[in-house]
């Protein structure tokens, strides 16, 4: 690694050594980062890079609640507004048990360079709180959601930074959070909050524009590879909105999923998730027990396997880790280039552990696409959403989706040319750190690096 590189990365070690996830999502950006930085010696001489890897603004908030039997709680809310260099702060809310700062951070980066990939004019930011959802009435929900749009409201706004929805946070949540800002600001500022319902100025397509945008990216794939669609058998991890939009736009376009995964365990069907029945039940399911995908299998009368993840499996085409980060480890892996699969796409943010992602990449026969890009159509589609909101229109499905489908295409290519500009062939986990990163470096360049 080039010296300038390798010595930011050594002060983000140093500064952030309890923070094990933001220190591993900066490292895997810089892994890709060596060519430019040599070929561009002014981003070293007005440290670019230490000025990247400092969120511009941050926060960290007490939310108060009080639960149905009038018990009262205190948990801890984040936002990060991390780099605002090429439009307002953009990214998503996560109410999830485990969350912290490090993981609202690492997010909240990794948004920066996914968000320049779209073309659109988003920058970057994350945040979230320590709540947990599960078990929590309607009401409950309702009052959290409240008491955390209570502390962000001030700073927030659809020309300063556009919070929207991620684990833990989707419809329902974004419903009570946008009633609470119209409430305590008095004006309808609808471009405030993305994912939002259709009622109140919601885009088409925003729930499965995460799903959908992933197998548009898989289709570019492909298509490099003189391959096609048809046929393909997939396995992803998760059944939320994600892996959902993957199973129906597959299903779709002739292929289909044959695992999926929940934290209990995971399920085969060999007919694949393709009928509406059953998709239908991927969400109700979803809704109603996010812990568990077993009642799939009992339903329908396939395998589950408990306390298992589907990888390394020798009957899929495809793998599609769309649950969360370091799903896939080095154990993981080992297995995946053992069965051979030849696609391996990333969609949950960092679904896979460095070492893992270096092995599988180097691994002769597998064509690896970074999570950044591949699920860049859900943030793509909210910017979307914006530009809807603030010209007061509404555009239809066919017409979302379109666009969805042009960015992926494009977020595609811009990765591939990257790579190749830089002599490192089809590598589009470089090529999408290079593309997203050139685009935000510059913008910092000419507006004086604050
Ligand atoms: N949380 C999603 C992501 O990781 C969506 C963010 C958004 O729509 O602003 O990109």
């Amino acid at each position: 690694m080039n010296a300038y590189l390798a010595s930011v990365l050594e002060s983000v070690k140093a500064k952030h050594g309890s923070e094990p996830e933001f220190v591993q999502t900066v490292e895997e950006v810089f892994s890709s980062l060596e060519p430019v930085i040599d070929r561009h010696p002014e981003y070293e001489k007005v440290d670019l890079l230490g000025r990247m890897v400092e969120p511009e603004r941050m926060f960290t908030f007490r939310v108060v609640w009080q639960d149905d039997q009038g018990a009262w709680h205190t948990n801890r809310g984040w936002r990060c507004q991390f780099n605002g260099a090429i439009g307002p702060y953009k990214g998503g809310l996560r109410f999830q048990k485990n969350v912290n700062e490090s993981i609202i951070k690492f997010l909240g980066f990794e948004q920066t360079f996914k968000n320049s990939l779209t073309g659109l004019p988003i920058g970057g930011g994350k945040g979230g709180s320590d709540f947990d959802p599960a078990g929590k009435s309607d009401a409950e929900v309702m009052r959290f959601c409240q008491a955390f749009m209570s502390a962000l409201y001030r700073y927030i706004g659809p020309d300063v930074d556009v919070p929207a929805g991620d684990m833990g946070v989707g419809g329902r949540e974004i419903g009570y959070l946008f009633g609470q800002y119209r409430r305590l600001k008095g004006v309808w500022e609808n471009g405030v909050l993305t994912g939002k319902g259709l009622s109140y100025g919601g885009s088409l397509i925003r729930p499965e524009a995460t799903g959908y945008g992933a197998v548009y990216y898989l289709l570019e794939v492909l298509k490099h590879e003189n391959d096609t669609i048809e046929g393909k058998k997939i396995a992803v991890s998760g059944y939320g909105n994600v892996a959902w939009g993957i199973m129906k736009k597959a299903a779709e376009l002739g292929a289909k999923v044959t695992y999926f995964s929940g934290p209990d365990g995971y399920v085969h069907d060999p007919d694949g998730i393709i009928t509406e029945e059953k998709l239908n039940f991927i969400l109700n399911m979803r809704a109603t027990d996010p812990m568990h995908c077993k009642p799939y299998a009992d339903k329908f009368g396939c395998e589950f396997v408990a306390g298992e993840k589907p990888w390394g499996m020798t009957d899929v085409d495809v793998n599609m880790p769309a649950a969360m980060q370091n799903d896939v480890k080095m154990e993981s892996a080992v297995k995946i280039a053992a069965a051979g699969t030849k696609y391996y796409i990333e969609v949950a943010n960092m679904p896979t552990t460095n070492d893992a992602l270096n092995f599988l990449r180097k691994t002769p026969g597998i064509i690896v696409a970074p999570s950044k890009a591949v699920n860049a159509g859900g943030v793509g589609v909210s910017a979307l959403e914006m530009a809807q909101n603030s010209e007061r229109l509404v555009w239809t499905a066919e017409e979302v989706d379109a666009q969805l489908k042009k960015m992926m295409q494009n977020i595609h290519k811009v990765s591939a040319e990257a790579a190749e500009e830089y002599g490192l062939g089809y590598d589009l986990v470089a090529g999408g750190n290079i593309a997203g990163f050139k685009k935000v470096a510059q913008a910092m360049m000419e507006q004086g690096c604050f």
